[in-house]
């Protein structure tokens, strides 16, 4: 087992996936070109395992065989493996936007605007038709998820209507200035988090107008020494309206994530969020159910409240990925509303589990280059 400092190498893993066979198809995981998107980052490994669709839930062994495989490997201290359909099957990313996609849809000289942000590999935004289905909750949990896998991360709280990260995150205090001129993002859980919550008391009403709304985005993505970070996440603003369609434009992202609850109303309002990407040639990343089913905290009773499912059944409606559901669960509330959200404060709890799987999937998508900006990770 890991002896020191060991580390662990990309062939040592191919090598072990090399051992692991596809009995159906009749070949090992490596031979078949099954593996994609192979992270490694200080012990923490992460890949996809592409598979038919039709498959599916059926090769959960060979998945879990795969994790096993590279985790008795010197120097792994997580692996993280993520059944992937395969491209061009009709079943992968097909909103994806090609690489080098034209964006003269985008109006407002948006293109000009879409310059990469220095040193972020993704940004992605988390978005929602409508307000109170979770969208923050989840940010902040899919932030901490993607950090779990070892990637470095920042949260950017574009919510300027009412920011959350800082009661979510914990955060108190104003940013400081090493310049007068730049900002260096708050941390906390090991994320690098910007919030006009951090500059305007949460009390305070403000309103915003348009050119407002773009400068202070831009100011809370250009203006901010991120650092290095290979995933920086966008709580977004609630709704489909204009500033949330600027925004979209204004930042580079590489995809977006589709946070709704089960009810058929908020799928409609799901429906205008990816809509809206869609128009500005943003890939949907997915949808995510949150508040899927609810968790009785006395008896662990399952109960589908909302019709359980309804996102799933959308999202393939849609013709775009569904990466996972989130039980209604006080816990959640509590952890998030509290500063201490699951994924850090229970990291051994089934919800912090799924939250990581998510951000596995969203990953594995991005490294895929289901996004226009997914980076090249060094390889250590
Ligand atoms: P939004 O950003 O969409 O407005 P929030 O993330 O602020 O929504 O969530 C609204 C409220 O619902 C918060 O109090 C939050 O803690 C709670 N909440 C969100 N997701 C869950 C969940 N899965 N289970 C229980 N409570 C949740």
């Amino acid at each position: 087992m890991a002896t020191g400092r060991t580390t662990v190498t990309e062939a040592a893993v191919r090598e072990a996936l090399g051992k692991v066979r596809d009995e159906e198809r009749g070949g090992d995981l490596v031979g078949l070109g099954m593996i994609s998107g192979l992270t490694l980052r200080d012990g923490h490994v992460l890949f996809s395992i592409e598979v038919d669709p039709q498959r599916g839930p059926a090769l959960e062994p060979l998945r879990q065989a795969a994790e096993k495989a590279v985790a008795a490997l010197p120097g792994v201290l997580s692996v993280t493996a993520v059944l992937t359909a395969h491209r061009g099957s009709g079943a992968a990313a097909p909103a994806a936007a090609p690489a080098a996609a034209p964006r003269a849809a985008a109006p407002g000289g948006a293109q000009s605007r879409k310059l990469p942000v220095a040193g972020v590999g993704s940004i992605i935004a988390v978005a929602s038709g409508k307000g109170g289905v979770g969208k923050s909750t989840t940010a902040v949990n899919l932030a901490l998820g993607l950090a779990a896998l070892g990637l470095r991360v920042g949260l950017l709280d574009a919510d300027i209507y009412g920011p959350s990260m800082p009661r979510m995150t914990g955060i108190t205090g104003k940013p400081s200035s090493p310049d007068g001129k730049s900002l260096d993002p708050k941390e906390n859980y090991g994320l690098k988090v910007m919030s006009i919550g951090f500059l305007i008391d949460e009390e305070t009403p403000m309103i915003w107008r348009g050119p407002m709304v773009q400068s202070a985005l831009s100011q809370m993505l250009r203006d901010v020494n991120w650092g290095t970070l290979d995933v920086l996440v966008v709580d977004m603003p609630p709704g489909t309206g204009d500033a949330q369609l600027t925004m979209a434009q204004q930042v580079p992202l590489a995809g977006a994530v589709i946070v709704s609850t089960p009810q058929d109303i908020a799928l409609l309002d799901a429906r205008k969020g990816l809509n809206m990407f869609r128009k500005v040639d943003v890939p949907v990343l997915g949808i995510i159910e949150n508040m899927s089913y609810f968790c009785c905290p006395n008896c662990g009773h399952r109960t589908d409240i909302f019709s359980h499912g309804g996102a799933r059944a959308e999202a393939e409606k849609l013709g775009c990925d569904f990466l996972g559901e989130i039980p209604l669960d006080i816990a959640i509330r509590e952890t998030s509303d509290s500063g201490h959200p699951i994924v850090v404060s229970a990291p051994d709890s089934p919800h912090a589990e799924a939250y990581r799987g998510i951000a596995a999937r969203v990953w594995a998508k991005l490294r895929s280059g289901a996004g226009p900006v997914a980076p090249r990770i060094v390889i250590e």
